[in-house]
């Protein structure tokens, strides 16, 4: 019944028996044209069995290639696509399962903030309509009487200047910009807050900036992340844990210190090794591997281990069994026929 994550997870957060989002076993698998009108129907398996968790309070970052179903995980998460099979639980109810009122509040407390802010935010739309726009589906949460105070305290709360309340999304920067798609995100006093990329559209001078907010947001309103991002040191920065996805499934699991220090799988390695700015903590540096190409296609993922065709360590084993998530340390799992849980990269 429970999974390696969620016995991990009781351990860790034995006060919190019941996660605040759970998945289990969950495949999204999108149909592909047909090249021929006879054959079977071919699948991207964009999601293909992913089981984790994430505590109140918790942040999980999730890094991988492009193309490894990390946006898929995020849509799944907040509730936007059914997924094919498996279960999303919020606090322990399948979101897919809620109707009416009940799906209603489900979204309230799930909100997602896009990579692109621009392309997110109206531009017909001054900030105070853009920023009290969610309160039209919500009036509870902030009475039109009201409304007006409430969008200024949030435009502080993310660290922009209420009097530019009548301003449109093109007169802001994009670090502003992406300020005003989390002051929407936080608006209706969510629990999780699913980040897919937020700062790899933004300069790199104000990337620390926008995450040192998230930062701050999470310690005042107690807020949830799903943090997905290809820069590992803000990864590392922001996450209590870290997941790393290759072809849909998650391939290494732990807490930051695990994945960062005690990488276990080789591909989250070789990740690793491509950042060469991320010394570990004692100071020793990487083994540099180089990973060749890029992942093979979702659609026939390579039999055994999804990784053993780009993997340096790769045996006969690995063409032919895939791995199970397995134990390598009290808070860390990984998938590899090698896994180790000794800093050996
Ligand atoms: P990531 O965010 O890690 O780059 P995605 O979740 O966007 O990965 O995509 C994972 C895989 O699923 C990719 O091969 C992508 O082309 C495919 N995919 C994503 N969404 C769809 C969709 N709606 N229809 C068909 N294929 C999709
Ligand atoms: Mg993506």
């Amino acid at each position: 019944m429970s999974t390696p994550e969620t016995t991990m997870l009781a351990n860790k957060h034995a006060t919190t028996p019941v996660p605040l989002m759970e998945l289990r076993g969950v495949k999204q698998h999108y149909p592909v044209a047909r090249h021929l009108p006879i054959g079977p129907r071919k699948v991207v398996k964009a999601m293909d069995g992913v089981d984790l968790s994430i505590a109140p309070g918790e942040t999980l970052g999730v890094i991988g290639e492009s193309g490894c179903g990390k946006s898929t995980l995020a849509r799944v998460m907040a509730g936007l696509e059914k997924p094919t099979q498996g279960q999303v639980l919020f606090r322990g109810t399948d979101i897919n399962d809620l109707r009416g009122d009940a799906r209603r509040e489900m979204r309230r407390n799930i909100q997602l903030i896009f990579q692109d802010p621009y392309s997110s935010l109206n531009p017909r739309m001054t900030v105070e309509q853009l920023v009290g726009e969610p309160f039209e589906i919500h009036p509870e949460i902030a009475p039109k009487a009201g409304r007006r105070a409430k969008i200024r305290e949030l435009l502080e709360l993310v660290g922009l200047n209420p009097d530019h309340a009548e301003r449109y999304p093109h007169n802001f920067s994009g670090g502003q910009q992406q300020r005003i798609g989390i002051a929407r995100g936080i608006a209706l006093n969510p629990k999780l807050l699913i980040c897919d990329e937020p700062v790899s559209a933004l300069d790199v001078s104000v990337r620390a900036q926008v995450v040192n907010l998230l930062d701050d947001l999470q310690q005042e309103l107690g807020l949830s992340y799903l943090f997905i991002a290809h820069d590992l040191q803000i990864v590392r920065h922001i996450s209590d844990r870290v997941a790393t996805m290759y072809l849909g499934r998650i391939v290494e699991l732990g807490s930051y210190a695990d994945v960062y220090d005690r990488t276990a799988q080789p591909y989250t390695r070789a990740l690793m090794s491509a950042a060469p700015e991320l010394r570990r903590h004692d100071g020793t540096d990487r083994e540099r591997i180089i990973l060749q190409g890029d992942p093979p296609s979702p659609i026939d993922p390579p039999a055994g281990c999804r990784f053993h065709t780009r993997c340096p360590m790769a045996q006969a084993v690995c063409a032919t069994t895939e791995p199970e998530l397995i134990r390598v340390g009290e808070t860390h799992v990984a998938r590899c026929h090698f896994a180790t849980d000794t800093p050996t990269n």
